[in-house]
């Protein structure tokens, strides 16, 4: 038989367990909040309002917290650093075609798309060599200069050897 005391008991004990379950969920609701914000900004100052809007408003302070917290952790802006760092080294290392920026093989003497010539070939040892080079750096052989000529007919720069019947010089037919 249910007494009127022991209705109120019953009542009290509710009373207090829901207290006890809400401070739970607080402290459970900081905590993680604690933990997020500082995944995602070291800024002081945004910690200490992330904390202060669910102290005061509890689970809908947690939820205008999930609203307006950074989207990114400092661990996904990391990455995304370094991803974007490499993706820039690759384009720089990329060998480029001087006349077409066509991408070029490091190892190719003249490109496939202009026929502007790339490299140069060391008449004594075989090796390739930079353009600009005036001595073969694999056998000290000294190697005759380019000179830059204009090509009149929309043709790009092109890299020419002086002796135009040389049997290294690129076809340009
Ligand atoms: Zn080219
Ligand atoms: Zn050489």
């Amino acid at each position: 038989m249910l007494t009127l005391q022991s209705v109120q008991t019953l009542l009290t004990f509710l009373a207090a367990w829901s207290v006890a379950f809400g401070l739970a969920t607080w402290a459970a609701a900081l905590l993680w909040t604690y933990h997020d914000i500082r995944r995602r900004t070291k800024d002081r100052v945004a910690h200490v309002l992330a904390l202060l809007v669910v102290l005061l408003f509890s689970l809908p302070g947690l939820a205008l917290y999930l609203l307006l917290r950074p989207t990114e952790t400092l661990e996904d802006a990391y990455r995304r650093d370094l991803e974007e760092e490499v993706l820039l080294q690759a384009l720089e290392t990329t060998r480029r075609c001087p006349g077409c920026a066509r991408p070029v093989q490091p190892d190719w003497r003249i490109c496939p798309w202009c026929h502007t010539q790339l490299r140069k070939v060391c008449h004594q040892c075989g090796r390739l060599l930079e353009l600009p080079w005036d001595i073969c750096p694999y056998c000290g052989t000294p190697v005759p200069g380019m000179r830059r000529v204009e090509r009149e007919e929309g043709r790009p720069l092109l890299e020419v050897p002086p002796d135009a019947k040389d049997a290294d010089a690129p076809s340009q037919d």
